[in-house]
């Protein structure tokens, strides 16, 4: 019997270790996705418990579609000092993996046949290169958000009280706004995402490569400006490599969204604030009120609790009996989650209302549809920047980040906004090329399609 090239040649074997929350487990779900249909063959170790149902759910999906990808699980240890549970349950899941991580190393070094790499989350990089590093394993550090905020993350620890100017510089990059960086970054006191950006951005440095769910045309400046060494002034990094924007993976099970259906195409405003985010509950009701005085049709999906299992809130109490008979005649309301990818492909859709998290930026861009930015914490602000100046999305820069007590955006100018914004024909224009280019990224011959085919090549070649 013949056997074609194919099976020739030999196969790479990578692992791949997430962090927690889906704006980091989405990405990793979509790159082991499309590893396995290139025939690598894929070890994903996935930390447990889970912080929320999303996540074992996410996993559950994966592992039933992909029957040939080999789960292992690193059993979390409980932490007998439990002072930074209170701060947020994510980052404290990010130090919970740290602490267990004498496990991986029994774990990886019995993987078989010998890894080619290793693939991990961002916020574990100061945790695991000593241990890659210690079993000669080649770490690549799999970064979930844009190339901008990596030069951030990578430089963080170099600057010298970036809370004193009014811009943050860092060589090669335009100067950032001191009020777009994530303000626990700017507190006088340690908190977790000011250990790990600082621990992690310092190690990553000592990876074999950074990969990126990112793609020349909208994130260039950064791109370059870390792979000519320019970020840490001179200090070579390890090459960073923007393979997205990642495609979305099919879920098998999906959900009904007929009231989508009986909607005219381009019709809905889409409004979500990602995960993990929750606004208050003033701010949900002017927002409600907002979005009703804007004539708009509208799929709202509210969060109450950062976690989705602690989220019982039924959605009148949350938003009252007056508001919710007037939300129900124009839009369609839902606690806690839809499936967005099924959301943003969906006809009816016409515009996103997001908090800006990185997977819904890129999930956006590639279905073409414009949004109004609304970032609420984190990586979002500079995100909301790189939205805008590729010209697919509005910000409202006064609005301010979400949760801030002292302001609230009254549903009036909500729905101006809203109104302004859904009949911008630029934005929309805009977004079908923006989409074109993001499938081209990605399609045949396109620059993140070469850079994953190099990647893969070069784990071949060491296999
Ligand atoms: N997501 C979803 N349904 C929801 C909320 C979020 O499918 O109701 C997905 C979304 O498509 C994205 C991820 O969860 O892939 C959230 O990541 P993102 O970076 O946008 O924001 P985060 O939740 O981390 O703030
Ligand atoms: N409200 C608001 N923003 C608006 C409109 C109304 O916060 O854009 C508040 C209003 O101040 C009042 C409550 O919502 O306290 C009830 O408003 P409305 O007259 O719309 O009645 P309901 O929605 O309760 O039927």
């Amino acid at each position: 019997m013949l056997t074609s090239g194919n099976d020739l040649e030999p196969t790479p074997h990578i692992a791949l270790l997430p962090s927690a929350g889906m704006g980091h487990l989405t990405p990793f779900i979509r790159l082991v996705a499309l590893l396995t249909s290139n025939n690598v063959k894929v070890t994903f170790i996935t930390p447990h418990p889970t912080v929320s149902i999303s996540e074992s759910e996410g996993f559950s999906q994966l592992f039933s579609t992909f029957p040939q990808i080999t789960r292992m699980q690193l059993h979390l240890l409980p932490l007998e000092d439990s002072s930074s549970k209170s701060e947020d349950p994510f980052y404290y899941h990010f130090e919970l993996i740290r602490r267990s991580s004498h496990l991986l190393s029994p774990l990886l070094a019995s993987l078989s046949p010998p890894l080619s790499a290793l693939v991990t989350d961002m916020s574990l990089t100061s945790t695991v290169i000593p241990i890659t590093d210690a079993l000669q394993i080649p770490n690549y550090i799999f970064f979930t958000s844009s190339a901008k905020m990596l030069s951030l993350f990578i430089s963080f620890h170099t600057l010298v009280d970036p809370k004193a100017k009014d811009f943050v510089e860092i060589s090669g990059i335009e100067p950032i706004p001191r009020s777009w960086i994530p303000p626990p970054l700017l507190e006088d006191t340690n908190n977790l995402m000011k250990i790990y950006f600082t621990e992690s951005g310092k190690k990553m440095k000592e990876s074999s490569g950074i990969l990126v769910n990112t793609y020349e045309s909208i994130d260039g400046e950064s791109l370059a400006a870390l792979n000519k060494g320019l970020v840490l002034k001179g200090l070579p990094l390890p090459p960073v490599i923007a393979i997205g924007p990642l495609p979305p993976f099919k879920f098998e099970k999906s959900q009904p969204l007929a009231w989508l259906d009986d909607q005219q195409a381009e019709s809905v405003l889409y409004v979500s604030f990602g995960s993990r985010t929750t606004i208050s509950r003033e701010q949900i009701r002017e927002l409600g009120h907002g979005l009703v005085r804007s004539g708009k049709r509208f799929l709202w999906v509210i969060k109450d609790k950062k976690v989705d299992q602690e989220d019982e809130v039924e959605l009148v109490d949350l938003i009252g009996h007056g508001l919710m008979g007037k939300v129900k005649e124009r839009g369609m309301v839902v606690k806690n989650w839809l499936n967005q990818e099924e959301v943003l492909s969906h006809p009816a859709v016409g515009w996103f209302l997001s908090h800006c998290g990185w997977n819904s930026i890129t999930e956006a861009l590639w279905h073409g549809v414009p949004m109004l930015l609304w970032p609420q914490h984190g990586d979002q602000k500079i995100n909301a920047d790189l939205v805008e100046r590729i010209g697919v999305g509005m910000w409202v820069k006064n609005w301010g980040w979400g949760g801030d007590p002292i302001v609230v955006v009254k549903g009036k100018e909500i729905a101006e906004t809203v109104v302004k914004m859904t009949g911008n024909e630029f934005l929309r224009e805009r977004s079908a090329q923006v989409r074109d280019e993001a499938r081209m990224a990605v399609g045949e011959g396109g620059s993140s399609h070469e850079r994953l085919n190099d990647l893969i090549d070069s784990w071949k070649s060491s296999a």
